[in-house]
């Protein structure tokens, strides 16, 4: 009722650049999704992203959908995402990808979609996950099932500053980890995040999941720092 009233009064603008969106536009515009840098990814098992992890974590398939610039489109659309309450947009990010994903090999043997997770302080703060719409959207589309529960986050930080947190030594094991059952055992876990930067964040979280026998990880991102 509240939102109903909010778009009477204030007109849809678009997530990347803010311009009114048209009737025929859905949060982000025509021109936006023209000019967003797509990484193509999903075409080249072998791509930049993937070769992140080379002697890290053992990946079944990386890919992120579009690049990160700094002060470009895809950065406000993510800020818009995570900081403005446009949980939207992570639904039209997901649904987006889903099609580029649908026909890739690997990823019919995923088991289920598991976002990176916040602290449950972080999380009562924001009020929500910035990849769980993007997470549902790849889980409805697809038909992967969406688990939430079975990693966390122990350590909170009022910034999550990545580097604060995984700059120190013994960081890296100590800031995810699982709780799971056997029948989770054998399981190929689908990491989500927003943006791949130096990977830290999911090679932390892969390090919690590779705890249960005989899981394996693959990685899907909404986008990738680019310089
Ligand atoms: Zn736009």
């Amino acid at each position: 009722m509240f939102k109903t009233l909010i778009n009477l009064f204030f007109p849809k603008v678009c997530a990347g650049c803010h311009s009114f969106l048209l009737s025929n536009e859905n949060v982000i515009c025509t021109l936006c999704r023209h000019n967003i840098p797509l990484t193509n990814h999903h075409l080249n098992p072998e791509n930049e992203a993937f070769k992140k992890f080379y002697g890290r974590i053992p990946v079944q398939h990386t890919s992120a959908l579009v690049y990160f610039h700094k002060k470009g489109i895809v950065q406000e659309i993510i800020h818009n995402l995570k900081y403005k309450g446009h949980e939207e947009i992570g639904t039209v990010l997901g649904t987006w990808y889903a099609e580029d994903l649908k026909n890739s090999a690997i990823l019919q043997t995923v088991d289920e979609i598991i976002p990176v997770p916040l602290h449950k302080r972080k999380l009562r703060e924001r009020g929500y996950n910035q990849v769980t719409t993007f997470g549902k959207a790849l889980s409805e589309n697809l038909d992967l099932a969406y688990n939430d529960s079975i990693l966390f986050r122990k350590v909170y930080s009022k910034t999550q500053s990545k580097k604060n947190l995984l700059g120190r030594s013994d960081g890296i094991d100590t800031i995810f980890d699982v709780t799971f059952s056997e029948k989770d055992h054998h399981k190929h876990f689908l990491l989500i995040d927003d943006v791949i930067t130096t990977g830290s964040t999911l090679e932390a979280c892969s390090h919690a999941l590779l705890k249960i026998p005989g899981a394996k990880i693959s990685v899907v991102c909404m986008a990738m720092a680019h310089s």
